[in-house]
């Protein structure tokens, strides 16, 4: 691999990434000096080197985890609070570099890494704010005899795994409550993105968070290297953002210990355009659900289903949009569809779309890989798709809009609950009833309602059926770095 010509600030950039392991509050490289390669998508090219961990540097992390814990849970709510607000002022401060590094690294366009730098920093100012509500309750019990108290207390220290597509955000939405609730904790990044968490760890022990409260390990040989540390008895969570495949892996190791867990794992969304919708908002949802992140999202919508009598005008109309939009390096001006993460990805998108077609649905847009450089694919709509195609049932992780149609409400509750999947789903309607009922049908963890987008820090994000368990965010997502003790109190 050739290393990327990059510009002057480019290079600055990642020159002020320190690319060692954070163990104990120090930078170490690995034990046995070994790296990996970090690339740029766009180019193929390799940015720079990180440290690659083995597992003695795993346990190092986790011994340092479990030494802070105990002083950790005794500092102030109100002192856990104020460095979750220094590190949300600092990446505030540093929006732009931060967007430059990230987009580097996953490929995403500047404007949708600036999107994701402000969605994944809010999630530090979010739980700031809950690190001083942790309530418990005191009260009578039924029969007055004796009273009940209720008491939350930190869990312990946390594994926490992240995936490459939103490489800060994924992070932040573990780190802030973990902080919040008073848990130290070892986070992986993904091998392919870790230059995003290697800054983040930067802020944070500038913002003042104690060494040995995050420790964050770089290695290219994950199962390994963690499997161990899920395994041992110091780990009292596991919180894990990425495939169901792994995911259910990671579930069965956790079971060792009984970990308390938490699964953020993949999806199928969903899209539902009834005939009473208004179309034109409904395209440009669509081009949000699908497009954010090049369609590497596990809230992407991955399947359109529209009423018959809107199916052709809906599809022609996201054909427009979607074929409209620039293809190409995310630092580039205008620029609004960055590359695939690598290689595999998109010939997997490749692939799910040959399916497609061989069954009978036709590209209005698109269709295919671009040559050259980089792992580019051609932004694509696909109509008449065929109940068996296997992109109505994969998650194409790409920027694929398959549609089929519908004849019935009843038929497209059918189609959308159709899958083992349940992270989120969205629908269009005018018909306030008929929004509601079709809400309540829905297996999923989340709905979008006449709205392409789910995310916030102030709201439960989480899936259902094998989107997975727990939800990060909102008022929901201190808890589960919380244990719930009672006390029969004898009056
Ligand atoms: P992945 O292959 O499951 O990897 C996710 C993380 O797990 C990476 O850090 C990876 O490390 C690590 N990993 C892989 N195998 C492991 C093992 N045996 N033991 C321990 N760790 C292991 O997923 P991905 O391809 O990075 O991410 C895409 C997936 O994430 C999609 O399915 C997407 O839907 C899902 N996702 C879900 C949410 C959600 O909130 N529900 C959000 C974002 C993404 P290495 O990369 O270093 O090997």
């Amino acid at each position: 691999m050739t290393t990327a010509v990059k510009n002057e600030t480019e290079q600055k950039v990642i020159d002020g990434v320190r690319k060692q392991l954070y163990i104990g509050g120090e930078w170490r490289d690995g034990s046995e000096g070994a790296t990996l390669a970090v690339e740029d998508p766009a180019t193929g090219e390799s940015l720079c080197d990180v440290a690659d961990a083995t597992v003695d540097d795993a346990f190092a992390a986790l011994a340092a985890a479990d030494e802070t814990q105990a002083e950790w849970q005794e500092t102030p709510p109100r002192d856990r609070g104020e460095i979750l607000r220094r590190a949300w002022e600092l990446i505030t401060e540093r929006k732009d570099d931060l967007s430059l590094l990230m987009t580097l690294e996953m490929g995403k366009t500047i404007k949708e890494s600036e999107a994701e730098i402000t969605y994944g920093s809010e999630f530090f100012r979010w739980f700031a704010e809950e690190a001083v509500r942790i309530e418990g309750r005191y009260s009578v019990a039924p029969n007055g005899a004796g009273r009940l108290l209720v008491m939350k207390q930190a869990v312990g220290p946390c594994v926490l795994i992240t995936p490459w597509n939103f490489p800060l955000a994924m992070g932040t939405r573990k780190i802030g409550p973990a902080i919040a609730a008073g848990c130290t904790m070892v986070m992986k990044p993904a091998s392919q993105t870790p230059l995003s968490m290697l800054a983040l760890a930067q802020i944070l022990e500038e913002a003042g968070l104690p060494g040995g409260v995050l420790n964050v390990i770089t290695s290219s040989s994950s199962g390994s290297v963690m499997e161990p540390l899920i395994k041992d008895s110091r780990t009292r969570k596991l919180s894990f953002t990425g495939s169901t495949e792994v995911g259910r892996k990671l579930i069965e190791q956790a079971a060792e210990q009984i970990l308390k867990v938490s699964m953020e794992l993949g999806g199928n969304a969903p899209f539902l355009v009834f005939d009473d919708a208004d179309v034109d908002a409904a395209v440009e949802g669509a081009v949000i659900a699908k497009m954010r992140n090049i369609g590497e999202a596990c809230t992407a919508a991955n399947r359109f289903h529209v009423a018959d009598g809107v199916a052709s005008e809906f599809a022609e109309k996201l054909a427009e949009r979607m074929g409209s939009m620039k293809v190409g390096r995310g630092t580039e001006e205008g620029v609004e569809v960055g590359p695939l993460i690598d290689d595999d990805q998109r010939s997997k998108v490749s692939e799910l779309v040959g399916d497609a077609v061989g069954r009978g649905a036709h590209a209005l847009v698109g269709g295919h890989p671009r040559d050259g450089a980089g792992y580019f694919y051609d932004p694509t709509v696909l109509a008449d798709v065929p109940d068996g195609a296997n992109l109505l049932k994969e998650e194409i992780f790409g920027p694929v809009a398959p549609v089929a149609s519908f004849d019935s409400e009843e038929d497209a509750v059918a189609a959308a609950n159709n899958t083992e999947y349940g992270l989120v789903a969205y629908v269009y309607t005018r018909d306030l009833k008929r929004a509601l009922r079709v809400c309540e049908a829905l297996e999923t963890g989340m709905i979008g309602l006449n709205q392409g987008m789910v995310s916030n820090p102030a709201a439960p994000f989480g899936g259902v059926k094998q989107s997975g368990f727990g939800r990060e965010g909102g008022r929901e997502g201190i808890e589960e770095y919380l244990e719930t003790k009672y006390v029969a109190v004898n009056l």
